[in-house]
């Protein structure tokens, strides 16, 4: 219910033709049965990565890949589960030009940010790029408009420049673990090595699924002589 309720927030824009996931009549954005298939990342999970653990019980603790250094960033951690209409609204977001959804998934990440990266004292936010080709394709950078929305309600500002994709890889979302790694390895350069050297920043990105990319990404970034990455995804996948 708390999440129809926030979709009402931003729904005058949506729900005059129906539910935005399903497409059902409704009163609010996403109908109820879409809106309980929505779950926020709950304990027990990794403390690094955030990747939560398929007991429903008992503490969080390192996962495997991160007691074997798998993971390069400092803290990951995601809204929701990559299922249900979340996948949907993320489409939506991504390729629908809704940009009016950037405001709920803000306030969203917004939470998030205050819940495990206010201490941090992070002092820069830094979309994952598109390459120059696909951007042209889509016309806005999904992740730039996290950027800048989140941006806003943090006063910490968005450096949409210093990482910068030189490779034009295949969309990750056929590919194996393996496979990922190895598509996106190389595929981010920084640009700028002085602006940020020694602070940590917040990397943002829509989903994370294998981590590849922010690895990718985190590695770039740390060769570049920046202290520390947290990353902050709107959806894992479980
Ligand atoms: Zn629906
Ligand atoms: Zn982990």
């Amino acid at each position: 219910m708390e999440i129809i309720s926030r979709f009402k927030l931003v729904s005058g824009i949506f729900f005059r033709n129906g539910c935005i996931v399903c497409g059902r009549a409704t009163t609010s954005a996403v109908c109820t049965d879409c809106s309980n298939s929505i779950r926020y990342i709950q304990q027990p999970y990794c403390t690094k990565c955030g990747q939560p653990f398929t007991t429903h019980s008992g503490i969080s603790h390192l996962c495997y890949d991160c007691i074997k250094g798998k993971n390069k960033f400092t803290l990951s951690r995601a809204v929701f589960e990559y299922n249900g209409a979340i996948v949907k609204l993320i489409h939506r977001f991504k390729f629908g030009d809704r940009v009016n959804l950037s405001s709920f998934f803000s306030k969203e990440l917004f939470k998030l940010y205050e819940a495990h990266f206010g201490a941090k004292n992070i002092t820069a936010i830094l979309p994952v790029p598109l390459s120059t080709h696909r951007l042209k394709h889509r016309s806005y950078n999904q992740t730039q408009l996290l950027a800048e929305a989140l941006s806003r309600k943090l006063s910490i500002p968005v450096f949409p420049q210093i990482l910068e994709k030189i490779k034009e890889t295949p969309p990750q979302s056929r590919l194996s673990a393996e496979k990922r790694r190895e598509n996106v390895k190389d595929a981010y350069k920084v640009t700028d090595r002085k602006i940020l050297k020694g602070k940590k920043v917040l990397l943002i990105d829509d989903v994370i699924t294998t981590g590849a990319t922010v690895n990718a990404c985190t590695k770039a970034l740390l060769r570049a002589g920046i202290k520390q990455v947290y990353v902050t995804t709107l959806a894992m996948r479980v």
